[in-house]
C-alpha cells in the first residue's frame, strides 16, 4: 500500500503537487511534470471525490508541465476503486488524447480513507482561496469607494 499526499505550490496559480510515499508523483513515474493547477480539479480533469470516479477506466491528470498548461505536457492515469475498496492509479500515459501510450507499468494503491482525505483537503483549499479572493476584491472596492 502506498501513501498519497500533496503539497500546495504557487505555480502561476494555486496548484497542487501529488506525492506518492512523500515523493512528487511526476518524479516517481520518471517525468518532469509537476503541480496541477486548481481549475483542473474544479472541472473534473484531475482527481475527483470517490463518489464521482467512474466505474470504468477514466484517465485523470496527476501531473502537469511546469508551465501550468496541461495541453503542453501532462501525466494521466486510470484512477479506479478496486474490489477491496482501495483506490488504484494505473496505466500511466503521457499523451493527453490517447490512452494507448502506456509508458509506465508502475501501479499505486491507496486506502480509500487516504485518497478521500487528500481530495477533500485539496477542494477545501480551493474553496478557501476563492473566498479570500472575493474578500480581496471586496476590500479593493471599499478602498475605491472611500477615496
Ligand atoms: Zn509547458
Amino acid at each position: 500500500m502506498n501513501i498519497l499526499g500533496y503539497r500546495t505550490v504557487e505555480n502561476h496559480t494555486l496548484s497542487f503537487e501529488l506525492l506518492v510515499d512523500d515523493e512528487p508523483i511526476g518524479k516517481v513515474v520518471g517525468s518532469s511534470d509537476t503541480a496541477i493547477p486548481y481549475w483542473l480539479f474544479k472541472n473534473g480533469v484531475a482527481l475527483s471525490p470517490i463518489a464521482r470516479l467512474g466505474s470504468g477506466t477514466e484517465k485523470r491528470v496527476v501531473a502537469v508541465c511546469a508551465c501550468g498548461a496541461f495541453g503542453c505536457s501532462c501525466i494521466r492515469c486510470d484512477v479506479v476503486q478496486s474490489w477491496d475498496g482501495n483506490i488504484v492509479f494505473r496505466d500511466f500515459t503521457r499523451n493527453l488524447f490517447s490512452s494507448n501510450s502506456v509508458f509506465n507499468l508502475l501501479m499505486f494503491s491507496f486506502s480509500a480513507v487516504n485518497y478521500d482525505f487528500v481530495v477533500t483537503d485539496i477542494f477545501q483549499k480551493i474553496q478557501e482561496s476563492k473566498i479570500i479572493q472575493q474578500l480581496e476584491i471586496r476590500s479593493a472596492k471599499m478602498r475605491k469607494l472611500k477615496s
